[in-house]
């Protein structure tokens, strides 16, 4: 047998029996030449042969239609014959470069969805959580956190009770009628750590440092600041901060169906001190004050005002409610607040 030759099988589907043939490719036509131990060939055009993919060592099949088929052992020889196979690999080669381009496809639309989840999907979750979470449970975290203030040396204030009771009544008649003003309550507190301050709670306790209290000019800047709180509130801005910021802690608790226990009590207070809000809660809470102060005819320059006090007050590095962190930026937030001073 020279070597453009295989030895194969033929199996005519007439009978079971097999007949030994050899192979041969005549060059320069597209016939396959099968010739049997008697010297008897038939030709088959390769257009007509099916011949299957290799797979291992198994013998290669190659089927006419109504006359069998021929096994042989693989051979390069098959690959040269046959460009079908090739064009076929070919093919699937083609297609594995189009499927690398949709993988690659799949990657960006993966990443881009990703970024989305986390940039509108997260606070919208957030939101969505924070408005479905129980005053019960508002309370339980704001305890929490106050507990760590008061490690924190969150102490009593020694602003006179009649003035503290003066803040309150304005306060009161600032916020009535207000989104969720109910459970808003003003607390006095003296706290050398946080320096002149305020910040608000989830179940609506809005603390006031003594210092922030002496610091002011008037009582419109105190107002300007209790308003600023009075919109984390309204847009339940520390629960939805302290959400996005655990968003792991809490997808294990909705997965273990503990949202409601010990994980968010536990991670939510920490991630409140820790984080404190986000600029765009900022800048909402901002929008908020600065039209509460103008529909209860206060000037919106108190809020600059005061802005202005604490700035000069603790430099760049302290603000109000950043309850421990949040340097948010005041000359941004002044400028915006007079801007609103100056009318639409
Ligand atoms: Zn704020």
């Amino acid at each position: 047998m020279n070597p453009q030759q295989l030895a194969g099988r033929w199996y005519d589907g007439r009978s079971s029996q097999a007949h030994e043939v050899v192979l041969e490719h005549v060059p320069g036509e597209r016939v396959l030449r099968i010739v049997d131990v008697a010297g008897t060939a038939v030709e088959w055009p390769l257009a007509e042969i099916e011949i299957d993919n290799r797979l291992g060592d198994l013998p290669r099949v190659l089927r006419r239609r109504g006359h069998g088929q021929v096994e042989c052992a693989d051979s390069p020889l098959l690959a040269q014959w046959f460009v079908r196979p090739r064009s076929r690999v070919q093919a699937w080669a083609d297609w594995l470069e189009r499927r690398r381009a949709a993988i690659a496809a799949a990657v960006v639309v993966a990443v881009a969805c990703a970024v989305l989840a986390l940039k509108v999907g997260l606070p919208w979750l957030a939101l969505q959580l924070a408005e479905r979470i129980p005053p019960a449970m508002e309370a339980q975290v704001s305890n929490q956190v106050v507990s760590l203030l008061e490690r924190m040396q969150l102490q009593p204030s020694r602003l006179p009770p009649a003035r503290q009771r003066q803040l309150r009544g304005r306060f009161a008649a600032l916020v009535a009628g207000e989104p969720r003003y109910r459970q808003m309550r003003l607390r006095f507190a003296r706290a050398p750590s946080l320096g002149a301050n305020a910040f608000a709670l989830p179940d609506g306790r809005i603390y006031l440092t003594d210092a922030l209290a002496q610091l002011a000019g008037d009582d419109d800047e105190l107002l300007a600041v209790l308003a600023h709180e009075a919109g984390h509130h309204v847009h339940r801005h520390g629960l939805r901060q302290a959400i996005e910021s655990s968003a792991v802690v809490v997808a294990a608790g909705v997965a273990f169906g503990d949202v409601s226990g010990s994980s968010l009590a536990v991670a939510v207070p920490t991630v409140l001190l820790k984080s404190g809000y986000s600029r765009g809660h900022e800048r909402e809470a901002d929008a908020y004050a600065l039209e509460l102060l103008r529909r209860r005819g206060i000037d919106p320059s108190a809020f600059a005002r005061i802005m202005r006090r604490l700035q000069a007050h603790s430099g760049a590095g302290q603000g109000i409610d950043g309850y421990l962190s949040t340097h948010p930026p005041t000359p941004e937030r002044i400028r915006a607040a007079e801007a609103a001073a100056r009318g639409p």
